[in-house]
């Protein structure tokens, strides 16, 4: 599966904005885009960022991408099929994105970051509904029970994770001692707490 391998402070400082990518560290005072506020490779004072429309509208897209850590045509790949569905289409691809796997287990707080998780999904520590399941773009749904592999309930990471989590959001239920999570509904705009103005997105590729 292909995935980023770059470094991934490079990817906030590059969009001027805290994307989350390495759990607790950007919490902390070490968080790149506080002590560098200026994007990689050039110096704050000497080169200004664009403003033109279409940059505008192409660094919300990367914004966007490298929150949920999906390369280019993956990216793309969800955003025709949330063109093709019935409803507002940066909602549903919003919505399309909160719902992989990897994020509902970073969501849960039994991963410190999105990355986190996929590397826990990949490595076979969830099952969903029972099964065991390990592709971090799997799609969840409603009412869908995210559990914690028994042989993985001892894992270091998963419970100092939680330990460090935020509550969940309103459209999931965790339960911190059985770890499993539940889907209760889906999330509506209002519920995805990421700054991004996915209109702008629609609008770049809709050119
Ligand atoms: Fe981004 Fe986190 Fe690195 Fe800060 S510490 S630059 S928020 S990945």
């Amino acid at each position: 599966m292909a995935v980023y391998h770059g470094p991934r402070c490079r990817q906030c400082r590059r969009e001027g904005v805290k994307l989350m990518l390495k759990g607790e560290r950007c919490k902390s005072e070490k968080c790149a885009v506080e002590r560098r506020p200026f994007p990689p490779g050039m110096r704050m004072t000497k080169r200004r960022r664009s403003t033109s429309e279409y940059n505008t509208q192409l660094r919300e897209k990367q914004k966007m991408r490298r929150m949920y850590g999906i390369l280019e045509r993956q990216f793309h790949n969800y955003f025709k099929k949330a063109a093709q569905s019935t409803g507002v289409t940066g909602e549903l691809l919003l919505q399309m994105l909160e719902l992989r796997l990897d994020n509902i287990v970073y969501r849960f707080g039994f991963a410190p970051s999105r990355s986190a998780a996929r590397l826990l999904v990949l490595h076979n520590h969830f099952r969903v509904n029972n099964k065991r399941v390990n592709m971090p773009s799997f799609q969840v749904s409603e009412g869908d029970v995210v559990t914690v592999r028994d042989k993985s309930k001892t894992l270091e990471t998963i419970h100092s994770a939680l330990k460090n989590a935020k509550d969940v959001p309103e459209w999931l239920s965790v339960d911190k001692v059985q770890l499993s999570g539940t889907v209760v509904r889906l999330p509506a705009r209002a519920d995805i707490p990421v700054t991004v103005q996915e209109q702008l997105v629609v609008e770049l590729y809709s050119k």
